[in-house]
């Protein structure tokens, strides 16, 4: 039984967790992070790293595959599973401890087990009582499943998907978003039969209507099969496999199911209703600076209403740590957080659709110009299709950027500084982009929209 007094308690040390106890301590802050499993939490070790492992894995698969195109001489011969596993845990094991050495060298105290919060000030970890000045709450989110459908045996959601020790022949899988998307490209690209199901009537739903479009061409064109508009209804598994029904009647069989309907905030019995912080459906509400409704309580990341992203969360530990230290830092809203689903094709978008920029400025006041990568000499080389869209307030500056194709993922930054800088496509439609790169596609839809296109009409 102890207790510790620290400036800033941090409980959770995943992106938002990690993040803000890294910038707490640079301020000059005492810091403890408490953490029941791994520091770097979802993102490095069942998330974002792992999963692009895998995607990297799958892209290599498909250039041996069709390597002949391009007077390579190789043999596709299929996955060695055991050779990706060790990839993809020398990637995240690598990660980890390059974390563990930064928290380390930051004076950080890192507190291993289960917290929970006693009151505004006081975290319980067993018999242990960690005292801050101020805390943040950091824990997190869980893979969601639907009203009675139960986890289990071939039922599985993304956790148990990154540690199959096989390839699956057929999957079905429930969810078009992000992580459905990005697991049914990889287990393609590895020669699995796929079938996704999606209620909505969009794969990507979240993003511009005309990204989505392509990206289902793009998914067909490849053999990924999906149903659109109707619900899920019910699953059953047997030792040979699963049968998916949905609500019209149709059936789809495979070897699994994988359930990618969603994160759900990991704040049940944790102690933050009895302490006064407000909740609702079990995310923890803030105000725009991340403020709980208790004084000295903040919270960061997944568990806070809104995009689930790991950016998300370093960029909020970042501003609450210096928010705490008095350095009244910019919020940044999420709509002008970048987005990357790093499927193939890639998808990359920051900013307002063509759509919600009609809706909050009107049909008048909104021009976009949509850059077909076709004219792009570096995407012809890497036989890539796909667009770049470009949305503008008529006389004022870019709103949004929506893209799609191979490695659009790596032309985001220069997006997102557009719409975040508030830029005007005339003040940046001057600087230069080197030839031949993809970057040249966003360049050239700058120059339609400054009213002077080069490659283009
Ligand atoms: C398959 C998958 C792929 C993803 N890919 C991407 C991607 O490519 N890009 C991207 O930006 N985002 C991606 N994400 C989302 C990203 O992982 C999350 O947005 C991010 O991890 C959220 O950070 P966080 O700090 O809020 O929570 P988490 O990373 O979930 O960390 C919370 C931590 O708190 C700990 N914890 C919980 N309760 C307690 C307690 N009571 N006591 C002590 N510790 C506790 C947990 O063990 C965990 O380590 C992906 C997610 C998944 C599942």
């Amino acid at each position: 039984m102890s207790e510790q007094n620290f400036d800033l308690v941090v409980l959770g040390a995943g992106s938002g967790g990690y993040a803000a106890a890294l910038r707490a301590s640079e301020l000059g802050m005492s810091v403890a992070l408490i953490e029941k499993d791994k520091v770097g939490g979802t993102c490095l070790h069942v998330g974002c790293i792992p999963t692009k492992t895998l995607l990297h894995s799958a892209e290599v698969a498909d250039f041996a595959r069709e390597s002949a195109k391009f007077g390579v001489k190789a043999d596709y011969q299929g996955i060695d599973i055991a050779a990706v596993t060790s990839y993809r845990e020398g990637i995240v094991a690598s990660k980890y401890k390059g974390l563990q050495g930064l928290i380390k060298a930051r004076g950080i105290t890192t507190i291993e087990g289960e917290g929970r919060l006693a009151s505004p000030t006081t975290v319980r970890v067993g018999d242990d009582t960690i005292i801050g000045k101020n805390v943040i709450l950091a824990t997190g989110s869980y893979s969601r499943s639907l009203p009675g459908l139960e986890i289990g045996g071939r039922v599985i959601t993304s956790e148990q998907a990154l540690q199959l020790d096989f390839v699956p022949k057929k999957v079905v899988v429930l969810g078009g978003g992000v992580i459905g998307v990005e697991f049914s490209s990889v287990w393609k690209s590895w020669g699995a039969d796929v079938q996704i199901v999606e209620a909505l009537p969009h794969l990507v739903p979240n993003e511009d209507e005309s990204v989505s479009k392509q990206f289902e061409r793009a998914f067909r064109k490849r053999g990924i099969n999906f149903s659109l508009g109707v619900r899920f209804q019910s699953v059953t598994q047997d030792d040979n496999g699963v049968v998916v029904t949905l609500e019209d009647g149709q059936t789809f069989d495979g070897e699994l199911l994988l359930v990618a309907v969603g994160r759900g905030p990991l704040t049940a019995n944790i102690g933050y209703e009895e302490a006064g912080v407000t909740m609702d459906r079990g995310f923890v509400i803030t105000n725009e600076r991340l403020h709980t409704s208790v004084p000295g309580v903040y919270a960061v990341g997944d568990i806070v209403p809104g995009l689930q992203l790991a950016h998300r969360g370093f960029m909020q530990g970042i501003f609450v740590a210096e928010e705490i230290a008095g350095l009244n830092p910019v919020v940044v809203e999420d709509i002008n957080i970048p987005k990357v689903t790093y499927s193939d094709p890639e998808v990359a978008s920051v900013g307002l659709s063509e759509a919600k920029a009609v809706e909050k400025y009107g049909a008048d006041a909104v021009t976009s110009y949509d850059y077909n990568l076709a004219g792009n000499g570096k995407s012809h080389i890497l036989e890539t299709s796909g667009s770049v869209k470009v949305v503008r307030l008529n006389d004022g500056p870019v709103l949004g950027v929506h893209m799609i194709g191979a490695r659009v993922g790596e032309l985001i930054g220069e997006a997102q500084l557009a719409v975040n800088w508030e830029a005007y496509p005339e003040d940046i439609a001057p600087f230069i982009h080197a030839h031949p790169t993809q970057n040249e596609a966003l360049g050239e839809a700058f120059l339609a929209l400054a009213g002077k296109p080069l490659h283009a009409v």
